[in-house]
């Protein structure tokens, strides 16, 4: 039936039959199940033999239309989809904001302009769409996702101001992404802008201008003058010719939520992007764990239409769950079979709570790269002052091993935030923490993407960690072993320091053991023990429902109901 075996089983259960997926079950059983999903069961006499056998018709298979091999004569032109990012206050949305302004002063029809988070525009005959939520973190969220939405990023760049901490943010996420990267110095009117100096920047970050002889397209803008917009839009229109975005309009439907909001009137409501297919009013569809029947398609000016082509923005309502952004919407033969792939799907979903999910780790990716999918390491790398990101980005680099390259996707200097760790999570990297804190916000993201972050507060050992990781690619032997937890209960700040008081909650602690603090299942410290007592004595280890009083080296700000968690760093012979 195409059904995973988890759904078969659980439904057996609820028939008071416990089976394995290799379990034998009776006809009638069997009959019962195939109803249940939609399934006509038959039974087939064999003369030869005399043996019963059992077969079953599929008449609706429940997954999605499959995606065919598009046959290349259907493919068309699509419009190229844009995302502005750089700092704050550099113009990203005035800019955004005066690109449509001119397109609808230039006598777009009807309608008045909405803001569903993206809207489309036509220059020169060609459309051009344009995702209207700046941000890099939003960015990286729906990369997170799997979702691969935007075909260029325009870096918005104030001439007076030039390069700013969220414009390198913003490169470095594009970069991760592997999107065509353009530039827009914005605030050319201004006395005060510098238009060289932004080159110059641009230029020692390998974004060397076209008219310097570089491959980089940068555009000289001014949002609140509106000069320049029309030669950006031009060689957007360019750069999506040479990155020859198609798509097959007559391809069964796949389309990208972008924004999803709960709409007084009308419900669950989500702004898409079409990635191929025509999305039509009345499709039936699947959404991420949930399903529906496209009810009305709203576009970027209010109007109601009835289909959305590949490449364009438009609001869907029908859903009967709130999607997620970053969700495809997929386009279902009936609404039953949509339904019944939403059920598996909800059920996957809970039982995918209760297992982690494989994610890169430092300890993992000797068994990621034995798999074949990584040949390196990378890393968000965030650390308290700039002399110290340089001293560790040297040092990581100065690491040497054949096998392995360290990809460093992200470094500055500040506290782990959650734009840090969704670039992590989309690209399957490992956040490094050098003397720094990690944000409330990013803890609670990093926990739910899976994302391991490691906090250090010794440079060397931040860098024989990672060195380890990587001779781990030789000799996979080194290894964490857990030996057990224990909750903070309460904090006593006693005249030799602070020292949480703690009840081991299972296994063991050791006093020469390595310790890391979990504040809501995340690491927020990681370390080695510094004492461990019982009462007033030193003890070398305390056992599974003692209390004992903890302090872990070079960490004072515990707070109560934190775990301690403590564990070995296994250690076998290595060479390289
Ligand atoms: P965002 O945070 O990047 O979206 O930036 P905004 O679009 O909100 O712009 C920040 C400020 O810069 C606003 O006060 C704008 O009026 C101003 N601004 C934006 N573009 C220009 C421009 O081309 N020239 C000048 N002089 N000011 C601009």
């Amino acid at each position: 039936m195409g059904l995973r075996s988890f759904i078969v089983m659980k439904d057996l259960i609820d028939l008071k039959i416990f089976a394995r997926p290799d379990t034998a079950i009776e006809a009638d059983i069997a009959a019962k199940i195939c109803e249940k999903h939609g399934f006509i069961f038959e039974r087939e006499k064999r003369e030869k033999g005399g043996g019963v056998h059992t077969i079953v018709e599929v008449i609706e298979p429940p997954t999605a239309k499959t995606i065919e091999e598009e046959p290349q004569e259907q493919l068309e032109l699509r419009a190229p989809i844009i995302t502005f990012m750089g700092h704050v206050d550099h113009g990203k949305t005035s800019l955004l904001d005066a690109i449509r302004k001119t397109k609808v002063v230039s006598g777009e029809a009807g309608g008045i302009t909405q803001h569903i988070g993206a809207y489309s525009v036509v220059h020169n005959g060609h459309p051009i769409t344009f995702i209207d939520t700046p941000g890099h973190a939003a960015f990286s969220e729906m990369r997170a996702r799997g979702a691969h939405v935007t075909d260029i990023v325009v870096l918005v760049i104030a001439a007076d101001d030039g390069f700013m901490p969220q414009t390198v943010e913003a490169l470095n996420h594009a970069k991760a992404a592997g999107v065509t990267i353009m530039v827009a110095i914005n605030k050319c009117d201004l006395p005060t802008a510098n238009i060289m100096r932004v080159k110059q920047q641009l230029q020692e970050r390998d974004l060397m201008p076209v008219e310097w002889g570089g491959s980089t397209e940068v555009l000289e803008v001014s949002a609140t003058k509106g000069t320049g917009l029309d030669s950006l839009l031009e060689t957007m229109s360019l750069q999506a010719e040479v990155l020859e975005l198609k798509a097959n309009p007559k391809a069964s439907m796949r389309a990208t939520v972008i924004e999803s909001r709960m709409d007084p009137g009308r419900g669950p409501t989500a702004t898409v992007i079409v990635q191929s297919g025509t999305l039509e009013v009345g499709e039936p569809f699947i959404c991420g764990p949930y399903f529906g029947k496209v009810r009305t398609l709203i576009n970027d000016l209010g109007q109601n239409i009835k289909k959305v082509m590949p490449g364009m923005p438009a609001e869907l309502v029908g859903f009967n769950g709130l999607p997620n952004v970053g969700d495809e919407v997929i386009e279902m033969e009936t609404e039953r079979a949509a339904k019944r792939l939403s059920d598996e799907r909800l059920e996957e979903i809970r039982l995918k709570k209760l297992a982690v999910p494989r994610r890169s780790s430092l300890e993992t990716l000797f068994a990621n790269i034995e798999d074949g999918q990584r040949k390196n390491l990378r890393l968000v790398l965030k650390t308290d002052v700039q002399g110290s990101l340089e001293a560790i980005i040297k040092m990581l680099h100065e690491i040497k091993t054949d096998k392995v390259d360290i990809d460093i996707l992200h470094s500055a200097a500040g506290p782990i935030s959650e734009g840090d760790i969704l670039l992590a999570s989309a690209s399957d990297a490992v956040v490094i923490g050098f003397n720094v804190k990690i944000e409330s916000t990013a803890v609670s993201v990093a926990k739910r993407e899976v994302v391991q972050v490691k906090l250090f507060s010794i440079i060397y050992e931040l860098v024989d960690q990672v060195k380890e990781a990587m001779l781990g690619l030789l000799d996979p032997e080194t290894r964490e072993k857990p030996l057990g937890h224990a909750r903070i209960k309460q904090v006593f700040k006693l005249t030799r320091g602070i020292v949480a008081g703690c009840v081991v909650t299972d296994g063991r602690i050791e006093r020469k053991a390595r310790a890391r603090v979990l504040r809501g299942g995340q690491s927020v410290f990681d370390g080695h023990m510094d004492t461990l007592r019982r009462f007033h004595d030193e003890v070398p280890e305390v056992r599974n429902g003692l209390e004992c009083g903890i302090r872990v080296a070079g960490y004072t700000e515990y707070q109560e109901d934190d775990v301690i968690e403590c564990y070995l760093l296994e250690k076998f012979a290595q060479a390289l």
